[in-house]
């Protein structure tokens, strides 16, 4: 199933440029991957840039999946797949896809997304494959110790040959060297330069696993494949930060130009993974934030097919049945049990009124409301509002004490304000304490 999209205006404030996302079941379903176009209005080189082959390698698919939610391409484009093996990526584990693609059986569950990332790879459209790794260690041509050798792959830039001659970007090995000269002033510390990691895949033994990877599969249907390792000796954000600034040198030298809504340094690239942890569920009545969450959220209020609007949405969080209820997961990032109460969607209120900290506003549900001291709701005819686990103060309430069960999450400052309507779930609307002055609080407690 494809679904086409628009991009999300809080990411993507210029829509002059084209940009077509099609998501696929970024929900419940997560058998297939996620494929997304990012197109810029000026015609150019077209890179597959796939990650999460290997689903235990986060700073690769948070690498692909920023490409989705914050670039703008404005010449050329990028295919991009961020989570190739889902299932691995959801059990954090290896998964042996990339060892898939010399010989694989009718019977193997990977069969079809094989065969799908393979018919991408030959579309006539694609000029070069770039695949996302996390490595071991750091690479080196020599062996200095255990984590620097021959045998490591952090930091590299990994290709199987030098050339593959006659054909636009065949030059792999110069390729490489550009992006690391490119990179090289940007690199954190003196020992965290990239290195080329030359496989010569077609001079080793018949059994060697790299002759049964995606990227030697490109390269014997005459497509050219580099690889990238991030080390795994860096935290995700140090990862994702790595793989961005070789994509960025990339990109520079085969001529797609882009613009992003950040700055390109470690600090700020957890923060985007950090703001890239929304979720919206339920028509958009639901707006979650997924940091610091509760690990299990009760008697929370879901239609009985919650589906993720996918629209703007980071293609690396899923909701994934799990006992009686729903698990949210973001990339290797297990979060909240959603316990759900059953309920059917009433969709025909746009806003309700709300006074926050003394002033009147309307607010949409679906929104997260930040707070400073206080919230009154007004009275409003045929609906009535509740607050999770609340019982008492209301309408004026301004407490983490109250909301610190029941709370989205763990500092007891995101609490859930739920609108019905006869029974039927009119939207959530989060009040957002998180942000309130102490002193404030303490005195609207009293
Ligand atoms: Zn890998």
């Amino acid at each position: 199933m494809l679904r086409s999209t628009t991009p999300s205006a809080a990411h993507v404030p210029h829509l002059l440029f084209a940009l077509v996302l099609i998501f696929c079941c970024a929900t419940t379903a997560t058998a297939d991957f996620s494929f997304v176009r990012n197109t810029g209005v000026a015609p150019g080189p077209t890179l597959l840039i796939t990650a999460g082959i290997d689903g235990d390698e986060p700073g690769g698919f948070h690498a692909a999946a920023t490409l989705i939610t914050r670039y703008q391409i404005t010449t050329g484009q990028l295919w991009i797949v961020p989570d190739l093996h889902p299932q691995a990526i959801l059990k954090r584990e290896r998964g042996e896809m990339n060892l898939k693609f010399a010989h694989i059986e009718h019977t193997d569950p990977l069969y079809d997304s094989v065969a799908r990332i393979k018919t991408m790879v030959l579309d006539q459209q694609i000029d070069l494959l770039v695949n996302l790794h996390d490595g071991s260690g750091f690479y080196h041509p020599e062996r200095i110790n255990r984590q620097r050798n021959p045998g490591s792959w952090g930091q590299s830039v990994v290709i199987d040959q030098q050339t593959l001659p006659g054909i636009r970007f065949g030059n792999l090995e110069q390729l490489a060297t550009v992006i690391i000269t490119d990179i090289s002033p940007f690199v954190l510390s003196s020992d965290e330069h990239f290195q080329i990691k030359n496989m010569d895949t077609a001079t080793l033994d018949p059994d060697a696993p790299t002759l049964k990877s995606l990227s030697w599969f490109a390269l014997r249907h005459g497509k050219p494949a580099l690889t990238l390792e991030a080390s795994k000796a860096h935290p995700v954000a140090v990862r994702t930060y790595y793989h961005l600034l070789a994509l960025e040198a990339l990109m520079k030298q085969v001529g797609i130009s882009f613009s992003r809504d950040f700055e390109l340094t470690p600090q700020a690239v957890a923060r985007v993974i950090r703001e890239d942890a929304q979720m919206t569920l339920a028509q958009g009545r639901i707006h979650l934030d997924l940091n610091q969450m509760h690990r299990n959220l009760y008697n929370f209020p879901l239609p009985a097919d919650p589906q993720i609007n996918t629209s703007g949405t980071n293609p690396l969080i899923s909701l994934q049945p799990e006992d009686n209820g729903y698990r949210i997961h973001y990339g290797n990032n297990r979060l909240a049990l959603l316990h759900p109460r059953r309920v059917q969607i009433s969709a025909d209120i746009e806003a309700i009124p709300v006074m926050i900290d003394g002033i009147h506003h309307q607010v949409t549900p679906g929104t997260i409301l930040p707070v400073n001291s206080h919230v009154r709701i007004e009275p409003l005819p045929g609906y009535q509002f509740t607050l999770a686990g609340n019982n008492g103060s209301w309408p004026k309430l301004a407490t983490r004490i109250d909301g610190d069960k029941v709370s989205v999450d763990r500092s007891g400052r995101l609490l859930r304000l739920e609108i019905y309507r006869d029974h039927m779930f009119s939207g959530m609307i989060l009040l957002d304490f998180r942000n309130a002055d102490e002193e404030v609080i303490e005195e609207e407690e009293s």
